[in-house]
């Protein structure tokens, strides 16, 4: 870890200082109820190259802008009644919408895509520095691009800490995974580019196929790359409910619920000890984080059931598992 990156309690001294800095066009890690994330001056084209630069984001890869309400998210992008009816009913929380953009928002956020992905974050620690500040911040994870997201303030300082002057420290990201996206370009046919937190069936929509992706055929979006969320250590998947076929004492094996057995190698871990969805979700990039500097030459992971936020969990695992 490098000693540069200040990891900072959340005191009104400390949100006062990194609304002064996000101001001068610094990019933060910030807490959200998702991940960490990278935030910066969204109408800043300094601060959105930098937000590039530091997580080693292609810029075809476009990024997430974050409101303080309705009426400023107004200001940049074009709602249609089937999006507001969504915003009504779903923000502030961990639902993205991709929008047709105004032009106050530049290609560099949107990889030259004429849409604009936006939420409005529920995290209080966020909230405050939005309402604080007269801009919108881009956002990001805060994570190397393609490695796992954070969910601790300590992540950011790990994986960043050499590039990034600050973390605000939220504690533990309430989620554990990104947001969902769902394009509602299209009032008409909505659908979610990335599953997350809100099931499409909470967003009446149509519910996603999570499937092997792959790098060959084209992506629905800039973004969507098969291989992300990948930590150092491969990663196997063995589906839900069932045991790996094969394990060796210098692989780890992630079960979704607590094992029943008096006594459990020391290779063995848990996401949750009832099997708790929402656990598994909350667990999930903190575990695989704890366990990719131990050493393991393989994680062996259980899928989660492919239900509510488990699609999501799903989506993460099927991604860190796929080949280089
Ligand atoms: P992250 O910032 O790491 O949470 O990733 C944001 C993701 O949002 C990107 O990887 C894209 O998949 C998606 N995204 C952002 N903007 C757009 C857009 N204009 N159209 C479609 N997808 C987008
Ligand atoms: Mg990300």
């Amino acid at each position: 870890m490098s000693h540069s990156c200040k990891i900072l309690q959340t005191s009104a001294e400390n949100i006062d200082l990194c609304v002064d800095l996000l101001r001068d066009g610094v990019v933060l890690g910030v807490p959200t109820e998702t991940v960490y994330g990278l935030a910066g001056n969204a109408l800043k084209e300094e601060s959105v190259r930098r937000i590039f630069e530091v997580k080693g984001r292609p810029l075809l890869d476009p990024l997430i802008v974050h409101f303080s309400s309705i009426k400023q998210a107004e200001a940049h992008v074009e709602f249609n009644e089937r999006a507001r009816a969504l915003a009504a009913q779903f923000w502030p929380g961990a639902l993205t919408l991709v929008l047709r953009k105004k032009d106050t928002i530049s290609d560099l956020v949107t990889a030259g895509l004429p849409s604009v992905a936006v939420r409005i974050p529920g995290h209080p620690i966020f909230r405050k520095l939005l309402e604080r500040l007269e801009f919108p911040l881009a956002a990001p994870s805060a994570n190397p691009f393609g490695y796992v997201s954070p969910t601790l303030a300590e992540h950011v300082a790990a994986t960043l800490g050499d590039r990034v002057i600050a973390v605000l420290d939220g504690g533990a990201c309430e989620y554990g995974v990104e947001s969902t996206i769902a394009d509602l370009r299209n009032p008409d046919t909505p659908t979610i580019l990335r599953p997350g937190p809100l099931s499409a069936e909470q967003l009446g929509m149509q519910s996603v196929e999570v499937e092997q992706p792959s790098n060959k055929t084209a992506q629905p979006a800039p973004g969507m790359l098969s291989l992300h969320y990948s930590p150092n250590t491969p990663i196997m998947l063995f589906r839900h409910g069932e045991r790996p076929s094969c394990v060796q004492k210098s692989e780890a094996v992630l079960y979704n619920t607590k094992p029943a057995a008096d006594k459990l190698a020391e290779n063995i871990f848990w996401l949750s000890e009832s099997g708790d969805l929402k656990e598994i979700a909350h667990n999930l990039f903190t575990l695989i984080q704890k366990l990719d500097v131990r050493g393991y030459t393989q994680l062996q992971v259980e899928r989660a059931e492919n239900v509510d936020i488990g699609i999501a969990v799903n989506d993460r695992l099927i991604r860190a598992a796929a080949k280089r």
